[in-house]
């Protein structure tokens, strides 16, 4: 058994069993039988089952976002948004099946036609940052495609994966096609890797494990997806709406208290602005409402826990700091905002992923400046330009090597269209239309219609 935490509080709020190996072992062995019978499901079927348990998701919204307050310590606005997401992208891939189409390619001689084939179990492993959004972005495709899914949660964060779970079973998702192992990353998702009928691992979490995973999986051809660490960098220009700028660049860094592989943690200003930059920025920071995460106010909660809250101090130790916001007394794993100063590119605080409430801010001179300094860096997740001239926001936007930019704007994710990093920022494409492929295999066919 594992307890789980409330981050707000430090509160032990429930036990979770952790699956031995003999046991993960017992799962996917039936997993593996539930693929012959669930691949074998008319597409239509497969679609309406999808449907049944977006609708149950939803008429849950509100148990599932409470739920995750308290294990998880989010905003209760994020985590209703959290729990509408799992809809919408069981809502987006229950349209799959019916349109998983293959090809008629002209051949001499015959007929010759291409098939997305299931790859069988499929092994979700997922963090503690957004438990419910990134289990939902390899289950629902996963499942709509035809495999079935073994998935464990974050030992932290298992308590909505769980539910989830059970959610699937009252929607009608037939037994042993989505089960959810809680337990140690070392014996569970170490199996998924390890254990031959898993036919592909999706991980989601530190750069260094799933740098571990990818060679553990090479021993067996495994198909994998990697949704890694990030240090994206907001670059704005001497002729942005600075104002703007300002307001939004907390919100794109301080969301989910910095937990977030998308956050904006490099914050990369025009010289010319620089000083009125910060001095817009200021506010916006100190009014930053960090408290209870359940009140309907709050935007910003606790980390997810004491380690992770030492780890995010141990960068602003001694760094360059120009101003933080506020945090509640008490107890619970709390750490202000904090607007941190870079002296150069080579200060720890800009080049590691810190994963908590803390922003560095540089200086830069020009776009060649500008982009150079925004690729300075082994991630390339996501990152966002702010200027007003149209020429210059699309050639930035091509140059910054990442996956996922916005101009004027913060936003990194929507369920349909793609999501994943270049670089060491991950491998592969997560959500949009082409993420169910991801899931298949291409089977070609040639039938001879000579006499
Ligand atoms: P992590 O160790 O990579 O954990 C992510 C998931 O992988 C968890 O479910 C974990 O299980 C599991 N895992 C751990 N070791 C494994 C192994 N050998 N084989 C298979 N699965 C394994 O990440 P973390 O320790 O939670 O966080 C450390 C840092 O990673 C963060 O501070 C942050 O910088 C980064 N991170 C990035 C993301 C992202 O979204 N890209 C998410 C989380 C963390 P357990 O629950 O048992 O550990
Ligand atoms: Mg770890």
């Amino acid at each position: 058994m594992s307890e789980v935490v409330d981050p707000a509080t430090g509160e032990v709020v429930g036990s979770v069993p952790a699956t031995s190996v003999g046991e993960v072992d017992a799962a996917i062995a039936r997993a593996d039988a539930a693929f012959r019978r669930w691949r074998a499901v008319a597409p239509g079927e497969r679609a309406r089952v999808l449907r049944r348990f977006a609708a149950v998701v939803d008429a849950h919204l509100e148990e599932l976002a409470r739920l995750e307050v308290r294990n998880s310590g989010h905003t209760i606005g994020n985590a209703r948004w959290e729990a509408g997401n799992v809809r919408d992208v069981l809502d987006y891939y229950a349209g799959a099946p019916e349109r998983l189409t293959g090809r008629q390619i002209p051949v001499p001689g015959g007929l010759d036609v291409t098939f997305h084939e299931p790859l069988g179990v499929v092994g979700v492993i997922v963090p503690w940052n957004f438990p419910m959004p990134i289990a939902a972005w390899g289950f629902a495709p996963a499942l709509a495609a035809g495999n079935t899914v073994v998935l464990k949660p974050a030992e932290l964060t298992p308590l909505t994966a769980l539910r989830l779970a059970e959610l699937a079973r009252e929607a009608g998702v037939p037994d042993d096609v989505f089960t959810v192992l809680p337990g140690a990353g070392s014996v569970v998702g170490e199996r998924f890797v390890t254990h031959p009928a898993v036919r592909k691992v999706c991980f989601t979490g530190s750069t260094e494990v799933g740098t571990r995973i990818m060679a553990g999986c090479a021993a067996q051809v495994k198909r994998l997806t990697l949704e890694l660490g990030g240090k994206s960098a907001n670059l704005v220009f001497a002729d942005a709406d600075l104002e703007r700028a300002a307001a939004t660049a907390p919100y794109a860094v301080f969301d989910n208290a910095g937990q977030d592989c998308c956050a904006r943690s490099r914050i990369l200003v025009q010289r010319p602005v620089y000083d009125r930059f910060l001095e817009l920025l200021e506010p916006a920071v100190r009014a930053l409402r960090v408290e209870d995460p359940a009140r309907d106010t709050a935007e910003m909660g606790p980390l997810i826990s004491a380690a992770q809250r030492d780890r995010v101090a141990g960068y602003v130790d001694g760094a360059k700091i120009a101003f933080a916001g506020s945090r509640p007394d008490g107890p619970g794993f709390w750490y202000a905002p904090t607007v941190l100063l870079a002296d150069s590119p080579a200060d720890r605080h800009w080049r590691e992923e810190i994963f908590g409430p803390v922003v560095s801010v540089l200086p830069f001179d020009d776009e060649a400046d500008a982009i150079r300094l925004a690729n300075d860096t082994e991630y390339g997740l996501s990152g966002s330009v702010w200027t007003r001239d149209v020429g210059r926001a699309v050639r930035v936007a091509r140059a910054v090597e990442a996956g996922n930019l916005s101009v004027n704007s913060h936003s990194s994710v929507r369920y349909w269209t793609p999501f994943g990093g270049m670089k060491r920022s991950g491998l592969g494409r997560e959500l949009g239309p082409d993420a169910l492929h991801a899931f298949t295999d291409v089977k070609n066919v040639f039938i001879a219609t000579e006499e």
